[in-house]
Parts: structure tokens; sequence; C-alpha cells
């Protein structure tokens, strides 16, 4: 096989990026499963959060926002309401000053189910919404298909090396030749990097659960509801309700599964903070987000091998900055762009 661009991973980031290459390049998208968002993508809360994140994050989600607005994946509005117990009221007010665009609103008019005297302060997003995550990554994918790109599953890339003018790759699939490659790896990229023999840059895959609670009552309406200490979210998910315990518990790359413990955390942390009394789940799950040291993102070009390029690190924020990422990420694979120093691959070397 050969192409100008082979992309390893084809979860939304992988997607993304080879949507945007093969407008004017051969690209092939290299995925070890057989299905391309079996991983992290699949497993997502789906939700567009411009409060969420480092600054460069947030900047990078607003920018996203009108691709996601053209392709009709976002969804009906959501708004986001941070809420603090008076032990957290100094992080809320931090994250008052740093977001003046935010709203300060008593909690109690905007989610009526918060426990009496639990909540000591309220934040609100009102352009928060939820995301079609797979009608996103569809419409990447059968768009960069459209434009020639190949996508090849059940295609582990497995180790590679720059023989002076182009990539050459060794997949369970066969081999590739290439003039670039994009490691969208997702979990997997520091191992793909080592694969490819440059180091590592510190990648760590956190896992993190979500569950499906049963409920009575569950208003549609409702907003979804964060303690800006980040201990539990919930909103609305069908008849139930989809709750986190936002843990980050460090993980090898795998298929991550949800462990009982983290799943009771959600309930239980959901039920101190209100009345909603929730007690059993109908189904639960886990995810890795893989964030870098600084919990920025990591894109663009290695100093460390030739034409070698990233776009990783997207952790809690890989499907709401998606369309940014992956137009970022092409764009230092055409030369068009740099990355900003605090999001570039680089800041690593
Ligand atoms: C519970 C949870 C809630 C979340 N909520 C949100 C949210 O509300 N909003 C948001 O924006 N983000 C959210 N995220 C984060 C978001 O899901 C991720 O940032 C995003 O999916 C990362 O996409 P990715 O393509 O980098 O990774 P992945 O989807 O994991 O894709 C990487 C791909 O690379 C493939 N791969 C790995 N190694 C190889 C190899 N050697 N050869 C070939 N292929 C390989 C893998 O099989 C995989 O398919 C959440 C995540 C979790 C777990």
């Amino acid at each position: 096989m050969r192409a100008d661009v082979a992309v390893v991973g084809a979860g939304m980031a992988g997607v993304s990026v080879a949507y945007e290459l093969a407008a004017g390049h051969t690209v092939l998208l290299l995925e070890r499963e057989s299905q391309p968002a079996y991983h992290t993508t699949g497993r997502s809360a789906a939700m567009f959060l411009e409060s969420y994140g480092s600054p460069d994050v947030r900047r990078l989600t607003a920018e996203s926002r009108a691709v996601l607005e053209r392709t009709g994946t976002l969804q009906a509005p959501r708004p986001m309401l941070w809420v603090a117990p008076p032990a957290q009221m100094p992080r809320l007010e931090a994250m008052a000053a740093a977001q003046p665009a935010l709203a300060r609103v008593t909690a109690a008019e905007h989610y009526s189910a918060l426990r009496p005297g639990w909540c000591a302060g309220a934040l609100l997003e009102t352009g928060a919404r939820e995301i079609d995550v797979l009608g996103l990554h569809q419409h990447y994918l059968g768009g960069a298909r459209r434009r020639g790109a190949e996508v090849r599953t059940n295609a582990v890339v497995s180790a590679g090396k720059f023989d002076g003018e182009r990539w050459e790759l060794a997949t369970s699939a066969g081999p590739v030749t290439a003039t670039s490659v994009v490691n969208a790896a997702g979990a997997w990229a520091d191992e793909v990097a080592v694969a490819l023999g440059v180091p590592p840059v510190g990648l760590r895959p956190l896992r993190r659960t979500a569950a499906v609670a049963r409920c009575e009552g569950v208003d549609r309406a409702w907003p979804i509801v964060a303690d800006v200490g980040e201990t539990f979210y919930f909103r609305p998910e069908g008849a139930g309700v989809l709750v986190s315990p936002a843990d980050e518990t460090p993980s090898e790359p795998c298929d991550a599964r949800p462990a009982e413990l983290d799943v009771a955390l959600a309930i239980d942390r959901v039920n101190e903070a209100t009345t909603l009394g929730l007690r059993s789940v109908q189904t639960a799950w886990a995810g890795l987000r893989t964030f870098a040291p600084d919990r920025e993102p990591v894109v663009g070009a290695d100093p460390a091998a030739p034409r070698l390029f990233w776009l990783a690190g997207q952790g809690g924020f890989g499907i709401q900055a998606a369309p940014a990422l992956g137009r970022l990420a092409a764009a230092t694979v055409t030369g068009s762009e740099e990355p900003a120093p605090a999001v570039s691959v680089a800041r690593f070397r």
C-alpha cells in the first residue's frame, strides 16, 4: 500500500485529519480495530462546553463551533451548570474571574433537584450543547472516503522507519509506504512513536467511567451539572441520567472497562448533591482520556523525525475541538501553518 500520508488511528482525531488532507493528497487511514470509533471516541459524554479546559483548549473548542453547526452535529441546547459546595468556592471564584462570559446564577433556578444547602455558588454556560459524536465521526470518515482516502481496518502499525525519502511502515495488513505519517493513535500514540523509532512525549491514558442510572421524573430540559472541583457530573440521557465520578485512573493503553467501585462512586456523589435518589444502573462504560503532562494537545511536526506529525493528547476535549484540531494538524502536514508553541509537539523535544 502506498499513499502521500498514512494516518495511524481512525478515532475522531484520525478521521478529522484524514478528511482535511484528502482534499489534496492520497491518504491511507490505518486502524487496528475492525470498527473505527471503537475506543475513546465511541465512549464520550458527547458534550460541547466552551467553558472546559485551558485557554488554548477553549479557543480550539470555540473555533470548532461553526463546523459543528454546519454539519448539523450540534444537538439541542443543554446548558452547563457549574456548581460548588462551600469548600469549592475559591475554585468557582477563579473560574468566574477567568471566564467573564459565564453567568453567575442561583443554581436552584436552573436545576431544582440540588439538595437544599449543598450548593454555595453556581455558574451557567448557556451555549453548551450535546454533540452527535457518531454523526461527526461519520461526517469525517465518509467525507474522507468520498475524497478518495483509503481506510484499512484490522491494520495494526507495529514498526516503521524513514529511509531518507519516505516512511516504510510494517502493519498487520501488509507493508505501507508513505511520504508522511500522522500519529493519531489516542492512548497508544506514545507506543506508536516508539515503534517508529522516536521518543514518547509522556502521554498518560486516564480511565474515566460513565453510567446511565434509572431515574424517576427526568426532565429532558435539565442542564448538565458538574461540580467545579470535578468529582462528578450528570445530565439527562433518555429516560435516565448519565452520571460520572469524573475519575482519572492511570491505565495502560487498553480496551477500558468500568470498575464497579467507580460506578458506585458516581451514584453516591450525585445522590449526595441532589435529591434524585439514584439506585440502579442500566449500563456502564469506561474510556481512556489521554493527556500530555501539561494537559494541552500535542500537534504538528515532530523535530525528532522527518515527516512525522502528531495529533494526540486530546484528553476530555477531543470531540468538541476535533474540527479545529483536525484542520490545524492537516495544515502542519502541508506546511501552511505552525501550531502555537503551547500545543506543538516540539515543546517536548
Ligand atoms: C467517559 C468519557 C467522556 C468524555 N466526554 C467528552 C465530551 O463530553 N466532549 C469531548 O469533546 N470529549 C470527551 N471525551 C474525550 C474524547 O472522547 C477523546 O478526546 C477523543 O475521543 C479522542 O479521540 P482519538 O481519536 O484521539 O482517540 P481514539 O478514539 O481512542 O482513537 C485512537 C485510535 O487509534 C487506534 N490505534 C491505536 N494504536 C494503533 C496502531 N498501532 N495501529 C493502528 N491503529 C491504532 C485505536 O484502535 C483507536 O481507534 C470523553 C472521554 C471519555 C472516556
